[in-house]
């Protein structure tokens, strides 16, 4: 049977525009363009790679939870090349924390069927890059994370692991959970052919009742952390300029000092 492999893929805030919260202390959403998080991109890549070394014998499912506009990450996954998207949506969603998107990307994975899942190091807004050890442990089955390079082999994924001092080569029995790092290979621009090509691929879409989850199981009410307070980072200073007059370096080493950075 062909390898069943399912990516997550998160809908993030693009981050160089402005982002503000909402009353609630969550992130205004409607205010903010989105875009598939750039992390995720390799993970697709990933998948489509271990697809191509199995001769295509394997199915790459994309699978978001998030807001309507979350289609859009699922519709770019799908121009890279994956085969079918899921999307979970229900407003009940509202201010889930990262438990609660473990809990119902663990219910669609399961729904789904998978051997293999792959997921960023981390997303490029909330970056806790706890999701994929979550989910793992929702789904009862081995992690390997932060890989920089990664393959599957007769039930076995295997990954090499680049840590500061020492690369650990690891390997997992399917089904398991993967995180892949920024440093696993470029990922690929889907082409006008693939642009073309996801615009009639099937994508499911899923809500809480599907998945059988109730709504104060997740949300801001299922919540195990609270956002307590969140304010603008201040607006940039001017620097100090150090005029170098006999005393420059001097001067540099005492303003780094009381920096504390020296
Ligand atoms: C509709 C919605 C409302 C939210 N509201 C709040 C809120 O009010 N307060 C709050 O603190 N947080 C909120 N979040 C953010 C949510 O809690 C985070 O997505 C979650 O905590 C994961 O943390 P992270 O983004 O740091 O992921 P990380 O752990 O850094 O992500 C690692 C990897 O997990 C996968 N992943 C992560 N999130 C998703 C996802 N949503 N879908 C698919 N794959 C994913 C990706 O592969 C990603 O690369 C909301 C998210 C959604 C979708």
């Amino acid at each position: 049977m062909s390898l069943r492999i399912v990516v997550c893929v998160k809908y993030v805030p693009d981050a160089t525009g402005d982002r503000h919260f909402a009353e609630d202390l969550t992130v205004d959403r409607d205010d903010v363009d989105g875009l598939l998080s750039e992390l995720d991109e390799y993970a697709v890549e990933q998948a489509l790679q271990i697809k191509e070394a199995a001769d295509g014998d394997a199915e790459i499912t994309v699978l978001t939870v998030g807001p309507e506009d979350a289609n859009d990450a699922l519709r770019k996954a799908l121009s890279m090349g994956a085969d079918k998207g899921v999307h979970v949506e229900d407003d009940d969603l509202h201010g889930t924390d990262a438990l609660g998107t473990s809990l119902v990307l663990a219910k669609a994975v399961e729904k789904t069927g998978y051997d293999l899942v792959v997921c960023g190091m981390a997303s490029t807004d909330g970056t806790m890059g706890v999701l994929p050890a979550l989910l793992a442990e929702r789904l009862g089955v081995p992690q390997v994370t932060q890989l920089s390079e990664v393959s599957v082999d007769g039930g076995v994924v295997k990954g090499r692991r680049d840590g500061d001092t020492a690369t650990e080569h690891l390997e997992a029995s399917l089904p398991a959970v993967v995180s892949v790092t920024d440093q696993s290979g470029e990922a690929r621009y889907p082409s006008f052919k693939g642009i073309m090509a996801a615009k009639k691929k099937p994508v499911e879409s899923l809500d809480l009742d599907d998945l059988d989850i109730e709504a104060d199981e997740v949300g801001l009410e299922g919540a195990w952390t609270k956002v307590e307070e969140a304010a603008e980072r201040p607006a940039r200073t001017a620097g100090t300029i150090v005029k170098d007059e006999g005393e420059g370096g001097k001067q540099l080493a005492e303003f780094l000092a009381g920096q504390k950075f020296i």
